[in-house]
């Protein structure tokens, strides 16, 4: 949507302007999608460049940050990209949920009991990202045991017959 001028004063006066970046007031945790402010219904770095550029933003584009601040709704910092585009600006920030895991890590979690808020805060990644890496959404290349490897000990004579 565009705002109207009345709707972009409202809208501005949750702004706080640094020397480059228009700081969004309301942000929650950096790991989820919802840290970016909304008002109207709509995302406010969205709001902004529509407002300056006086038409919606195009159907499947996403709004990209040129500068590395999340919470920025500066329409200079803003530009019209691809889901692909967007991507890669997260992991190029260091943003994404997913972050750049080691395999070992993947291997870890998916091993791991654990509660889930443990081992995020252990891997510093989302929540979300615990949970997509134990359901397999994620890292689906990665194999590895899903369970623990068996102790030693256990009888030769027991062992599962292996599919050729
Ligand atoms: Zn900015």
């Amino acid at each position: 949507m565009v705002l109207t001028e009345e709707q972009y004063k409202r809208f501005m006066e949750r702004v706080t302007k640094t020397d480059t970046c228009w700081l969004w007031k309301s942000v929650c945790s950096a790991w989820e999608e919802e840290e970016y402010g909304k008002m109207y219904g709509c995302y406010a770095h969205r709001l902004a460049l529509s407002y300056f550029l006086q038409r919606n933003i195009m159907p499947g584009t996403v709004v990209r940050h040129l500068c590395k601040t999340k919470n920025c709704v500066n329409p200079e910092h803003l530009t019209e990209g691809s889901h692909t585009e967007n991507m890669r600006d997260k992991i190029r920030d260091g943003t994404s949920k997913y972050k750049r895991l080691s395999e070992d890590a993947v291997r870890a979690i998916r091993y791991s009991d654990e509660p889930h808020r443990i081992l995020s805060k252990r891997y510093t990644v989302a929540l979300q990202a615990i949970s997509d890496i134990q359901c397999k959404r994620r890292w689906k290349k990665i194999h590895g045991p899903t369970l623990p490897p068996p102790t030693p000990q256990s009888e030769p004579g027991n062992n599962p017959i292996l599919p050729a």
